[in-house]
C-alpha cells in the first residue's frame, strides 16, 4: 500500500475539486489518497479522499493578515497540510527553522505534516544533495514526536520542470532520509519522492527501496492523470 498525494499548488475551483473527489470514489484502490488544495477548497464534503493544506501559519490566532493556522485548517476536516514545499521556501524564504516551526503547529493541532525536503540545481552541482536532505530533515522535524509524520524527498530542481533524477539517486536520497529518520527515532515514517510524477514513471518510482508513495503536483489536477498514478500501484 503506498502513499498518492496530490498537490494543486494555486491552481483549481471548488466544483473541479467537487468533480476530482467523485471520479476518485469509483477508483478500486487500497492507496492512500491525499489531494493538498487550496484553503478555500477545504472542506468539501462526503469524500473517501483525505483532504490537507499547503500551507500553515507559525502562529495560533490573533493579527496576522492573511495567515491560516492549524486550528482553522484542522476544523475544516482536513487532516494533512505540506510544510517546507519548495515553492515556500523559495518564494517566502522559509528556512528549515521556519518548516519546523509549522509542522509543530500542524501536529500540536492533529493534523499530520507532510515535510519537504530536498536540493535546489546549485546545491546539487555544488556537490551537497546529500548534506542538504540530511540538514532538512534534523531540521525541520520537530523533536520529540509522538504521531504521525510524513517525509517528501522533491529535489527543487526537477519539480515541473518534467525532470526526474536517475533511479539510483532517488534510492540513495531515500535510504539517506529513512537511517537519519531511523537515528531521530522515527523509523517507519513514509518517505514520499515528488517531482515530475506521471502515470508512466509513476509506478518505477514506487518500486524504487524506501519511496512509500508520491506527491504529485501538475499531473494531479486532471482525474485522468491523477488516476493512471493511483492505479499504477497496488
Ligand atoms: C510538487 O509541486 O510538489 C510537485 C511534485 O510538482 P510536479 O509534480 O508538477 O513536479
Amino acid at each position: 500500500m503506498k502513499i498518492i498525494a496530490g498537490n494543486w499548488k494555486m491552481n483549481g475551483s471548488r466544483s473541479e475539486l467537487e468533480k476530482m473527489v467523485s471520479d476518485l470514489e469509483s477508483v478500486d484502490t487500497q492507496n492512500t489518497v491525499i489531494l493538498c488544495v487550496p484553503f478555500t477548497m477545504l472542506g468539501v464534503s462526503g469524500c473517501r479522499t483525505l483532504l490537507g493544506a499547503q500551507d500553515v501559519s507559525t502562529h495560533t490566532h490573533g493579527a496576522y493578515t492573511g495567515e491560516v493556522s492549524a486550528q482553522m485548517i484542522a476544523d475544516t476536516g482536513a487532516k494533512y497540510v505540506i510544510v517546507g514545499h519548495s515553492e515556500r521556501r523559495q518564494y517566502h524564504g522559509e528556512s528549515n527553522n521556519t518548516v519546523r516551526e509549522k509542522a509543530e503547529m500542524a501536529l500540536a493541532n492533529g493534523l499530520i505534516p507532510i515535510i519537504c525536503v530536498g536540493e535546489t540545481m546549485a546545491e546539487k552541482q555544488a556537490g551537497k544533495t546529500m548534506a542538504v536532505i540530511e540538514s532538512g530533515v534534523r531540521e525541520s522535524i520537530p523533536s520529540d514526536v509522538q504521531t504521525d509524520i510524513i517525509v517528501a524527498y522533491e529535489p527543487r530542481w526537477a519539480i515541473g520542470a518534467g525532470l526526474t533524477p536517475t533511479h539510483a539517486e532517488i534510492a540513495t536520497a531515500h535510504k539517506l532520509i529513512a537511517d537519519t529518520l531511523t537515528q531521530m527515532g522515527l523509523s517507519g515514517t513514509p518517505i514520499l519522492y515528488g517531482a515530475s510524477v506521471n502515470g508512466d514513471n509513476s509506478a518505477d518510482i514506487m518500486s524504487i527501496a524506501n519511496v512509500d508513495g508520491v506527491l504529485v503536483g501538475g499531473a494531479s489536477l486532471k482525474s485522468e492523470k491523477f488516476i493512471p498514478i493511483i492505479t499504477s500501484v497496488k
